[in-house]
Parts: structure tokens; C-alpha cells; sequence
């Protein structure tokens, strides 16, 4: 089966998906979009309000952001996925629970596995946090190679971050520019930190407690926009 009729299976599967308490809370799941043989995959933490009204991810003011970014880079939007860890928006934008990251992360595994991009980028902190390890800090992961289950990952800042710090806007479009730098060229094994032994899967624990290490992200983003993801840094 077409790449393209895979993705639309699952996104089909995503959208009426029971498997987490958020389907009872979502207005629309939101699969995610781009192309089916895209070479960077954006995953953030989970939908906003826009999102969850459209069924759309990143429309918002941080998405818009994202889109001059790789204009500005010249990276076409047909070298790019866009989709986040839970695909149903957390109440009131709050940070996802283990077990809702647990439920869902089948899909984001399925996307990646279908669509093969050369780097998947975790959008912010807590997607860092998340899909590589909770040790990880944005500031010192940003913009370096990790490979993890034979998948090559760049992290990169929350696009939001730099609508919150202005600081962040020069560091993200430099970011941007080394990003398509690397999909041009073989990345070196000396460039890439090998995370295959870290165990990052979530424990299905605790259902009522969000992830102890994403509660301080949490108290600092309570300004975060409701349109983007949550965990910014
Ligand atoms: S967040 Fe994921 S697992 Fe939970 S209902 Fe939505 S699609 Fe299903």
C-alpha cells in the first residue's frame, strides 16, 4: 500500500480513536499533515485550541512562525510532517498524562515508520523530554544528532518559544539553517549521540499525575498560547 494511503488508514483510525480520556474532551483529533515522504517529521507535545477546533496542527501563531522559518530556509513544505506526541488536545491545554502518552504513542511510532523521514525534530522541552529522555534539557539538546531505536533525531526550540523570547528568534532561524545543512549531506557517526540503551517509553503510572519532570515546565509556561504546543523550553 501507497505511503500516502497508510498515513490516511491511520489518520482515518486517529480521528474516532477511544483509547485515552482525552477522546472524550477533543472537539477533533489532530493526525497531523505534510507529505507522506517527508524528510524532517516536527513533533510537538500535543494540540491548542485552534488545532482542536480545525483538526489542523500548528495553524496557529506559532505554526505561522514555523512556516516563515522554513520559507526563509528554503525548505519546502513538501520535505516536511507536522504532528505532536497525543493527538487530542489536553483540558485547558495542560500537559499530558503518562498513560495518555503511552496510548498514543503507537500512532506517532506508525507515522514515523511509514513516512521514513531522515531526522525527527521534538519541537520544545517537553516533546525532548519525552521522546528521548527526561535528563535531556533543550538548551544544551538543540540542534545536535541523537539517534534512538535507529532514528535520528534533532530537537530543536518550541517555535513558540521565540513568540515568548525574542533572544530565541536569531537562535531558531540558525537552528533552521544547520537543520537543512544536514538533510543535504550523510550525517557523521562521530555527530550523533547514540541513545539506544535510555528507556524513554512512559509508565503507564499515576493516571491522575502529569509527568513529574514536566510539572516545573508547566508552572513557567502558564503563559503559553493556546494555539501551540505546551512545553515551550
Ligand atoms: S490522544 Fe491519542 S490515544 Fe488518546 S484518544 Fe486521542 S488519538 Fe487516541
Amino acid at each position: 500500500m501507497e505511503k500516502l494511503n497508510i498515513l490516511n488508514e491511520l489518520a482515518d483510525e486517529i480521528k474516532t480513536c477511544p483509547k485515552c480520556r482525552l477522546a472524550e474532551t477533543r472537539t477533533h483529533a489532530v493526525p497531523g499533515e505534510g507529505s507522506a515522504s517527508a524528510r524532517i517529521m516536527f513533533v510537538g507535545e500535543g494540540p491548542g485550541e485552534n488545532e482542536d477546533k480545525t483538526g489542523r496542527p500548528f495553524i496557529g501563531q506559532a505554526g505561522k512562525f514555523l512556516n516563515g522559518l522554513l520559507e526563509k530556509a528554503g525548505i519546502s513544505r513538501d520535505d516536511v510532517f507536522i504532528t505532536n506526541i497525543v493527538k487530542c488536545r489536553p483540558p485547558a491545554n495542560r500537559v499530558p498524562l503518562a498513560d495518555e502518552v503511552e496510548a498514543c504513542s503507537d500512532y506517532l511510532m506508525a507515522q514515523i515508520a511509514v513516512i521514513e523521514p531522515k531526522f525527527v525534530i521534538p519541537l520544545g522541552g517537553s516533546s525532548l523530554k519525552t521522546l528521548l529522555g527526561p535528563d535531556l534539557k533543550i538548551t544544551q539538546a538543540r540542534c545536535k544528532v541523537f539517534r534512538k531505536s535507529g532514528i535520528l533525531y534533532i530537537p530543536l526550540y518550541h517555535p513558540a518559544a521565540a513568540l515568548h523570547r525574542s533572544a530565541l528568534v536569531e537562535t531558531l532561524q540558525a537552528d533552521i539553517l544547520v537543520l537543512k545543512e544536514m538533510l543535504s549531506r550523510d550525517i557523521r557517526e562521530d555527530e550523533i549521540t547514540d541513545l539506544s540503551a535510555v528507556v524513554t517509553k512512559p509508565k503507564a503510572k499515576a493516571a491522575s499525575e502529569p509527568q513529574d519532570e514536566k510539572k516545573d515546565e508547566k508552572k513557567k509556561d502558564d503563559d503559553k498560547p493556546a494555539d501551540g504546543t505546551l512545553s515551550l523550553f
